[in-house]
């Protein structure tokens, strides 16, 4: 997709709200990132969505919103980032049966590794450790978003053992396991070891997503056209990442800033909207609230 041309972005004019899940749970529990919706609100959550407006796949729904064939004024796209195990046991029985679909992107280094995402295990550290070079004001988070991976594993390595043990649907997917999301999710690209691409020297953030790219190409028998950067927010997305997202031949990539997409915006900076646990009347707020209000 080339840049979107056309009329100029207008609240309330014909737009899609790209919906981010990260994680479906039995339970929430302890969600110190807010990554996880519970199971049965999430049910709630498509339920309602599928009997208010058209869910359409990504892609076609940024076909149909610059040829200006959109099925309503507002439709809806669903994506998931990272690549839990709990999306193919806990969110694709309820798409399935709800036949509704989605895109998934894949944190591509994590895939099969039955490593925990590296935010997990910080979240479950008994023994917090500043990681290398932070200082004292700094914010660990922020700072272990920035290491590279060698320097990260050795610094998670630290950490000693987690307070609370992972279970499988608490690890990332297995490659074996890509063929089995087949019909109901789409795979993008997410990065391949989940590092801020705008905080990282442009070389490594060049080398992460073409690793992201040729892996999912190995999966998919495909390249990917589809990106969304991790984490996503502007500090994450310097205009060396966007040109490492561009240089590996991706067309499309969505941030964690909220918002619709409209006619009209640059399809390397596209906004989403981060959907937090609660039942279908909290997703029907923001829902209404973005589409009416923001730009
Ligand atoms: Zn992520």
């Amino acid at each position: 997709m080339t840049k979107m041309s056309g009329v100029a972005s207008v609240p309330g004019g014909p737009g899609i709200a790209v919906l981010l899940y990260h994680r479906v749970v039995p339970a929430v529990r302890d969600d110190l990132f807010s990554l996880e919706v519970g199971e049965e609100n999430f049910r709630e959550q498509m339920r309602w969505l599928r009997s208010r407006y058209p869910v359409l796949p990504l892609d076609r729904a940024l076909e149909d919103l610059e040829s200006g064939t959109l099925p309503e004024r507002h439709v809806v796209a669903l994506s998931f980032d990272d690549g839990y195990r709990d999306n193919l046991t806990r969110a694709l029985p309820i798409l399935k049966e709800l036949d509704l679909p989605a895109t998934l992107f894949l944190s591509t280094g994590y895939l099969g590794s039955g490593r925990p995402f590296w935010w997990d295990r910080l979240d479950r550290s008994e023994t917090p450790a500043a990681p290398p070079g932070a200082r004292p004001e700094d914010d660990p988070y922020r700072r272990a978003k920035a290491l590279e991976l060698r320097d990260r594993e050795r610094w998670l390595e630290e950490l000693g053992r987690p307070a609370r043990p992972f279970s499988r649907d608490d690890l990332p997917l297995d490659s074996g396991e890509i063929p089995l999301l087949a019909g109901s999710f789409v795979l993008g690209g997410h990065g391949h070891d989940h590092v801020s691409l705008g905080l990282v020297p442009a070389e490594v953030a060049c080398a992460d997503v073409e690793a992201c790219a040729r892996t999912l190409e190995r999966e998919c028998g495909a390249r990917p056209l589809l990106f969304a950067y991790p984490f996503g927010g502007p500090e994450d997305l310097s205009p060396d990442a966007v040109d490492a997202v561009r240089r590996s031949g991706f067309t499309t990539a969505f941030t964690t800033v909220p918002g619709v997409v409209r006619r009209g915006a640059d399809p390397l900076r596209l906004p989403r909207i981060w959907v937090h646990d609660g039942p279908a009347g909290t997703l029907a707020t923001a829902l209404l609230r973005t589409f009416w209000t923001v730009r």
